[in-house]
C-alpha cells in the first residue's frame, strides 16, 4: 500500500475515519461530515479527491509561499537524498547543506544576526528559546529573571512550552498551562476593542500594558518579551503604527530581551523579509519555520543575535539541547533552493510593489460589502471581519457560526480561507498573479451574498 495508492474518496474517508487523529480537529463532528482529502496541488491551486479545483487562500498553512509543483525544490530534494540524506549536527559534526543554510541566512537577516539554531518545526524553536533565554540570564549572573511575557491570543506552536508562550485559552485549558514563569498581557487588537480610542492611542496603551506587567512582575525578574509582528492565527491582527517602537522602547528600558516570531511573517509574507524590518524593531531572537522551506519539508529554528550568541558560546560550556533533525541535511538543501528561488524571482519584491498593493486596494473594497466590518492587510497576510451591522457594529451570536458558515460556502465556490470566529483570514501563495487574485476576490463577494441569503432567510 503505498503512500499514492489510488482509491475511491469515500475509501480514504474510511480508513482515516478508522485510523487517524488529526491536529486541532473535533472528531465526533468530523465523523459525521468525513475529511476533505486534498491529492495533489500546482501553482496556487490545490485539487481534492473528487478532482475540484481550489485556490489556496492560505498557502496550506501561511506556508507554501512558493507555489506548489516548483522543480526546483524537489530536485535539490532529490539531489541532497542521494548524496546524504541524513546525518546529524551534534558531537562535533556538521554538514554542507545545514552550513550553507545558516550562512544564507546570516546573508538576509537584519544585522544583530550571525547565527542560527535549527529545529524541526515553529513550536521546537520556541521551545528552545525558552531554554536560550533562560540559560542567558543565569550566564549573565541573573538567574531570578526567568518569567517571559507573551499576548493572549497569540500563536506560538504547540509543544507544552510553546502552548504556554502562545495565548489560546481553550489550549491552557486542556492541559493545566502554561507552565510557571509565563505571563500574558492584551494584544493589540483596536478593531475588537470598544474603539473609544484612536487607533494610534490604543497602541501605545496596549505597548503599556507590557510596562505595566514588568512593573507588576518585577522588573528583575523578566526575562524577555515574545510577539508575532502581526498575530496570525489569532485572527491576523495588525497593530497599530505606535505598538511597536513603544514595545521597542519598553524592552530597551528594562533590558528585557525581545523576541519576534516569525514563522509566518518570516520570508517576505508582509514585502519585508522579515516582520521585524518592517515594523523597524531589533530583536534578540527571530523564531522561523514555515515559508523558509515552503513547506515543502520540515524546517524550523532560531536567528540568535551576538547579544546572547556571544555569551553562550564564551560562558555557556555546552547546551544541553537539540533534536535529532536540528539541520536536517534535505530540508536544509530546500530550504537554500527555495530563498534562493524567491531571490531569484524577487518575491519579496512583488508583494511590496506589485501583487500586495494589488490584493490590498480590492481586499480593502471589500469593506463595502454589508456584511464586512473591518478589512486590514499587510504584504499577503489579510482578514476581514463578518458583522451583523456596521453602523453601531454589531457582531453575530457566536452560535450562529458565520464565518465557519462562510468558509464552507467559499470552498464550495472555490476558494480556500480559514474561519477564526467570524473573522475570515487570508495568505495566498507569493506567486499570486493579478487575475489568480481577481478570482480570490471575485468568488469572495459571490460567497458573501450566498451568506448574506443565507443569514436573512
Ligand atoms: C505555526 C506557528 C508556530 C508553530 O509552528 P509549527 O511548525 O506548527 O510547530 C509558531 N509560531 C507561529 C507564529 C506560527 O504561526
Amino acid at each position: 500500500m503505498a503512500a499514492n495508492e489510488k482509491r475511491s474518496r469515500e475509501a480514504w474517508q474510511e480508513l482515516d475515519k478508522d485510523h487517524h487523529l488529526h491536529p486541532f480537529t473535533d472528531h465526533k463532528s468530523l465523523h459525521k461530515k468525513r475529511s476533505r482529502i486534498i491529492t495533489r496541488a500546482e501553482g496556487v491551486y490545490i485539487y481534492d479527491a473528487d478532482g475540484s479545483k481550489i485556490l489556496d487562500g492560505m498557502s496550506g498553512l501561511w506556508c507554501v509561499n512558493a507555489g506548489y509543483g516548483r522543480q526546483e525544490l524537489v530536485d535539490a530534494a532529490t539531489e541532497q537524498l542521494k548524496e546524504l540524506p541524513y546525518y546529524n549536527n551534534f558531537f562535533q559534526c556538521a554538514h554542507p547543506p545545514s552550513i550553507e543554510l545558516a550562512s544564507l541566512l546570516q546573508e538576509i537577516s537584519p544585522p544583530q544576526f550571525k547565527r542560527v539554531f535549527f529545529a524541526g518545526s515553529g513550536s521546537e524553536s520556541n521551545d528552545t528559546i525558552v531554554r536560550m533565554v533562560r540559560t542567558y540570564w543565569d550566564l549573565m549572573g541573573q538567574p531570578e529573571r526567568h518569567t517571559i511575557i507573551s499576548r493572549h491570543n497569540a500563536y506560538h506552536g504547540s509543544t507544552v512550552a510553546a502552548a504556554s508562550l502562545g495565548g489560546m485559552k481553550p489550549m491552557h485549558r486542556q492541559s493545566g498551562l502554561p507552565i510557571p514563569g509565563i505571563v500574558h498581557v492584551d494584544q493589540p487588537y483596536w478593531f475588537g476593542s470598544d474603539r473609544s480610542l484612536s487607533p494610534e492611542e490604543f497602541g501605545l496603551a496596549a505597548a503599556r500594558a507590557i510596562e505595566d506587567k514588568i512593573n507588576e512582575v518585577g522588573a528583575g525578574k523578566v526575562a524577555a518579551f515574545i510577539g508575532e509582528p502581526i498575530q496570525g492565527a489569532g485572527g491576523v491582527i495588525v497593530p497599530p503604527d505606535s505598538y511597536w517602537p513603544e514595545v521597542q522602547r519598553i524592552c530597551d528600558k528594562y533590558g528585557i530581551l525581545l523576541i519576534s516570531d516569525e514563522v509566518i511573517t518570516g520570508f517576505g509574507r508582509l514585502g519585508e523579509w522579515f516582520g521585524a524590518d518592517y515594523f523597524g524593531t531589533r530583536p534578540d531572537f527571530m523564531t522561523f519555520a514555515k515559508g523558509v522551506t515552503s513547506g515543502y519539508l520540515p524546517l524550523g529554528g532560531v536567528f540568535v543575535s551576538d547579544r546572547v550568541a556571544d555569551v553562550l558560546i564564551e560562558k555557556g560550556g555546552e547546551f544541553f539541547h537539540g533534536y535529532t533533525y536540528s539541520g536536517h541535511p534535505v530540508a536544509c538543501a530546500v530550504a537554500i533552493a527555495n530563498i534562493r528561488l524567491i531571490q531569484r524571482e524577487n518575491l519579496v519584491e512583488r508583494i511590496k510593489i506589485d501583487i500586495g498593493p494589488y490584493l490590498q486596494e480590492k481586499w480593502r473594497a471589500l469593506g463595502e460589502h454589508a456584511l464586512v466590518g473591518d478589512t486590514r492587510m499587510v504584504g499577503l497576510m489579510g482578514a476581514f471581519e463578518i458583522v451583523r451591522s456596521k453602523d453601531p457594529i454589531e457582531r453575530f451570536d457566536e452560535k450562529q457560526g458565520a464565518g465557519v458558515a462562510f468558509r464552507d460556502l467559499l470552498i464550495e465556490d472555490g476558494v480556500c480561507m480559514r474561519a477564526v470566529g467570524d473573522t475570515i483570514i487570508c495568505a495566498p501563495p507569493f506567486i499570486l498573479s493579478h487575475s489568480e487574485a481577481d478570482e480570490l476576490i471575485d468568488k469572495t463577494i459571490v460567497t458573501l451574498d450566498r451568506l448574506q441569503k443565507t443569514l436573512t432567510a
